[in-house]
């Protein structure tokens, strides 16, 4: 099965993008919200986040987001360190995942590819774009957030014409690029590979 990646900078549109994918019937892996699920069930990930970021990394039993992006925002090492150890519980879980899927190809989403080298894993990828102040706007609006915690999490990710300029296929995400028809047309592409 065709395993195709799918990436762009926060707020560009990927996952909304990959929503019409779904309405297609292709199955979409959402990178993030695998990985935040297996940090909250898996025990050995559970056990490595402790002995990394300390118990408060959990409380009452659930995994405290707000604490681990704290500790890591303020530290890179951390959080390459805590990368270090979610990608191979994501992996893991995808190449199962995979398995169970009955499909043309599937889709695989997450914000960050080749920052973590997990674009090897899949055999094409596309890429999401949008301009930098429509991106910020968006994410602004959809985490009510300041323009300022917006860059601060922008600063984390690879430069986007850099991550484009890898993509095999792109998609323009701006507000005057519908995107169903660039769906349609990528969908027929990757049908055919
Ligand atoms: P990403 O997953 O890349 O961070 P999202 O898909 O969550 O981005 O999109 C960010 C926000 O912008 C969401 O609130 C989404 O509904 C909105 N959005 C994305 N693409 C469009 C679009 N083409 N038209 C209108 N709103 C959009």
């Amino acid at each position: 099965m065709l395993k195709v990646g799918i990436t762009g900078g926060i707020g560009s549109g990927k996952s909304t993008v990959c929503q019409v994918f779904e309405t297609l019937g292709i199955p979409v892996l959402y990178a993030d919200t695998v990985a935040k699920n297996l940090m909250q069930k898996d025990p050995i990930l559970r056990q490595n986040i402790i002995a990394l970021l300390g118990k408060e990394a959990y409380t009452q039993n659930r995994l405290n987001t707000a604490f681990i992006s704290q500790k890591v925002f303020a530290d890179k090492e951390k959080l390459a360190a805590l990368n270090a150890i979610t990608h191979p519980a994501v992996t893991a879980y995808s190449y199962k995942w995979i398995e169970r899927q009955n499909s043309p190809y599937i889709l695989k989403e997450a914000a960050l590819f080749y920052e973590s080298g997990t674009h090897n894993q899949v055999d094409v990828m596309i890429g999401v774009s949008a301009t930098l102040p429509v991106r910020i706007a968006r994410t602004m609006q959809r985490d009510n957030i300041s323009e300022e915690a917006v860059l601060a999490r922008m600063s984390k990710q690879m430069n986007e014409d850099e991550k484009m300029s890898r993509c095999d296929y792109i998609i323009l995400n701006n507000n005057n690029s519908p995107i169903i028809d660039q769906v349609l047309a990528l969908h027929q592409k990757l049908m055919l590979r």
